[in-house]
């Protein structure tokens, strides 16, 4: 009978063991695989930062195709040995020169605005955090100048990081790849951007299109040479006082050759342009046939109580450009 106990006992105590082992094994597999995880996401982490220091590096210093296109035509119409001309000329320079050298083509920078297309489940905080890593180098490699500064005391020291820059927009989307799109804009061009409040009296404005067109025309005749033209127009009819800014920096996101869906916008949008072009302001305000380079306009709902026009003004520096990356974060394409 003792013998019998002795033996249920070791029994007992192998089995203990034999669990013990299957659970210590368990634990270092677990290990092994939040290790496997842990590479796996630094490593993609590595690749979506490499991703947007390409991405901030060609959009500083490539001009897009469609906006150059513009700018060859542009340069084309105007008459010889005229100060119009001379302008162009020098922005067509400036252009090649930062591509071959890979430098910044204006010496300002701009805001650093980025639009995000996503998928669910998009993990948005550590992308803010790669991206502002991606801006720091982007800046110490001399692709960004150093021109975000603190609003209060109107120092430098953030490397262009700060409160609000790089504004980043995401918007989730039904299709399974990421795109990104970075915009680069000027202090100059945003300065002379502007909002009306339609009715407008004294430009005789009334609530419909040309009213519209009208504030829209008063809006480049007062930018003149400032802002660095030729220009290029992003317009929002309606929406709120913000939401009319963030909608018309988005229809600076469309490609210069694209046709708005609306019939009665794409017409008010050619208008534009060709009515400018007639104002004689020209590249810089030095007169000339070429006062803007495009013009795109977007509609939001509004409120019956307001009607807003709402315009932001790209200079020359038309530095916009976009990648859809693959599943592990590398570039597939891209978008301009
Ligand atoms: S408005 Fe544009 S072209 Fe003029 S200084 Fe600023 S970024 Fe450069």
């Amino acid at each position: 009978m003792a013998k019998k106990k002795k033996a249920t006992k070791k029994k007992v105590a192998k089995k203990k063991v034999a669990k013990k082992k299957v659970a210590k094994k368990k634990v270092a597999k677990k290990k092994v695989a939040k290790k496997k995880v842990a590479k796996k996401k630094t490593g993609s982490d590595q690749r979506m930062h490499d991703s947007l220091l390409e991405l901030i590096r060609v959009t500083s210093t490539v001009i897009p195709d469609d906006v150059q296109k513009v700018i060859l035509e542009a340069l084309k119409r105007e008459e010889k040995n005229t100060n119009a001309e001379y302008a162009m000329n020098i922005i067509k320079k400036n252009i090649e020169l930062a591509k071959t050298k890979s430098q910044p083509m204006c010496q300002d920078t701009g805001t650093i605005l980025i639009y995000v297309n996503h998928p669910r489940g998009f993990d948005q905080s550590s992308f803010n955090k790669i991206l502002k890593k991606a801006v720091v180098k982007a800046t110490k490699l001399g692709y960004l100048r150093q021109n975000s500064v603190d609003t209060l005391t109107g120092k430098n020291e953030t490397m262009n990081i700060g409160a609000g820059h790089p504004s980043v927009h995401f918007h989730e989307w039904g299709k399974g790849q990421v795109e990104i799109k970075c915009m680069l804009k000027g202090g100059g061009c945003e300065n002379v951007g502007a909002q009306y409040d339609l009715p407008n009296t004294n430009l005789e404005a009334g609530r419909d299109l040309d009213g519209v067109r009208k504030v829209i025309l008063d809006a480049v005749h007062k930018a003149q040479g400032k802002g660095c033209g030729p220009g290029i127009l992003g317009i929002t009819i309606g929406g709120d006082r913000g939401s009319g800014f963030i909608e018309s920096k988005e229809q600076l996101l469309r490609k210069l050759d694209d046709k708005n869906s609306n019939a009665e916008l794409a017409k008010l949008e050619k208008d534009i342009v060709e009515t400018s072009n007639k104002l004689g302001i020209g590249p810089m305000g030095f007169g000339g046939k070429t006062t803007l380079l495009g013009c795109k306009i977007g509609v939001l709902n509004r409120l019956p109580a307001s009607y807003f026009v709402t315009i932001s003004y790209m200079c020359w520096a038309y530095r916009r450009q976009g990648v859809s990356l693959k599943k592990d974060n590398t570039i597939q394409k891209w978008v301009y």
